[in-house]
């Protein structure tokens, strides 16, 4: 399998926060991962996907694991649902497309979602009201002490707002080898978000889709001119009381009230009123249009923007008394 060895990770972050790999293994199947797993003395390893939700503080990793294995295979069928097996090394987009064209659908608002299909349910990534924990029959894995296969049912995954068991109890512990995804036969059309529906042409998955995917080239920084990791901060979710007592202070406050009557906040809303927006020194900094998204401007370190995050964080608690949580995996 291919090995290479001092390779620099800046390719393989999309916030190319510079970092390098004494030796960086590319594993394209659950036999190479074995035959990793077995040589490797030290399991903790640097596991990467697309590197697209990760901050690298450290600057010399001794193994970088990156899973690349392919595959997309159609296990059953029936009138209205098809359930595929999808290996971790799969691109997510590509996949999204992958499945409208052949009539498979829920997943088209997470369309555009940079990233691998073996990370996708480690935050149980969602975009648009749509979380792809929803459509996961069971995640395979492997454990990177003892090399066994464990599978996990979606009940075991423990979904929530981006999180899931893989983020606590099994962090950083197994290598996530493939999904199993059932999707619809008949279109799946969730609209409701800000902007969604009046860009949409009609009312076919297509048409979601390709506004979703407008919608998100229009505001979101694209990591190859601008690099990021996406949202670097979760959106808070806080009690109904707390809730009030700020809308009362801040009158336009950006609130949504979740199943469970606790109160989801945009915090994109809190940095922007705490005056963050567009923000940059001369390393690293906060988008203009997006200000969840810190920018590495001009080659920053991972500890430049874990710095400026740190700052964010204490001023939004100090303005909100909101506590904001990071996204991000930091290694
Ligand atoms: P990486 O960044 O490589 O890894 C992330 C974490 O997963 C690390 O802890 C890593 O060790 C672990 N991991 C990776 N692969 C495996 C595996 N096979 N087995 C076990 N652990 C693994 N997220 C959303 O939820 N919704 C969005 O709309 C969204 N939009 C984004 C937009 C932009 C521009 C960017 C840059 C990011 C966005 N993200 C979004 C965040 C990110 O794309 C997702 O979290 C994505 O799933 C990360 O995939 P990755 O392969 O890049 O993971
Ligand atoms: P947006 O549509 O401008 O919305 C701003 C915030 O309000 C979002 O964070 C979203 O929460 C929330 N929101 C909007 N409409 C809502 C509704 N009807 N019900 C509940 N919550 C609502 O956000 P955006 O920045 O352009 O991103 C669009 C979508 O892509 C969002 O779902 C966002 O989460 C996702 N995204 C995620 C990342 C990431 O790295 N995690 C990066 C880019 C975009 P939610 O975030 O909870 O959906």
């Amino acid at each position: 399998m291919p090995l290479l060895n001092n390779q620099g990770l800046i390719p393989l972050n999309t916030l190319a926060l510079k970092a390098k790999a004494r030796r960086l293994y590319r594993v394209c199947s659950d036999a190479e991962l074995l035959q990793v797993l077995d040589a490797l003395q030290e399991k903790d390893f640097l596991l990467l996907g697309g590197g697209s939700n990760v901050v690298l503080q450290t600057e010399a990793f001794d193994v970088c694991v990156q899973q690349c294995s392919k595959g997309i295979r159609l296990l059953d069928e029936d009138q209205d649902s098809v359930t595929i097996e999808v290996a971790a090394g799969e691109g997510w987009h590509d996949l999204v497309s992958y499945c409208l064209q052949q009539g498979w659908h829920g997943l088209e608002n997470l369309a555009l979602i940079p990233g691998t299909v073996g990370a996708a349910p480690i935050q149980n990534i969602g975009a648009y009201g749509v979380e792809v924990g929803a459509f996961i029959e069971c995640v395979s894995a492997i454990d990177r002490q003892r090399g066994e296969v464990h599978v996990f049912t979606q009940a075991q995954c423990q979904f929530a707002y981006r999180d899931s068991v893989f983020k606590h109890a099994f962090a950083d512990r197994l290598v996530i080898t493939a999904l199993q995804l059932r999707l619809l036969k008949n279109p799946v059309i969730v609209s409701d978000y800000a902007g969604l529906q009046e860009s949409m042409r009609d009312s076919t998955p297509q048409a979601l889709f390709d506004a979703v995917i407008a919608l998100r080239q229009r505001k979101l920084p694209d990591p190859v001119l601008l690099p990021n990791a996406g949202s670097f901060f979760k959106n808070p979710i806080i009690s109904a009381e707390q809730a009030q007592d700020l809308a009362r202070e801040y009158p336009g406050l950006v609130q949504y009230v979740q199943a469970d009557g606790r109160v989801k906040l945009a915090a994109a809303w809190l940095l922007d009123k705490a005056g963050w927006k567009g923000y940059r020194n001369e390393k690293v900094g906060v988008h203009a249009q997006q200000a969840l998204v810190l920018i590495n401007h001009n080659e920053g370190m991972g500890n430049d923007i874990l710095a400026l995050a740190r700052s964010i964080q204490q001023s939004v608690a100090a303005t909100f008394g909101v506590n904001l949580q990071v996204e991000p995996r930091i290694y």
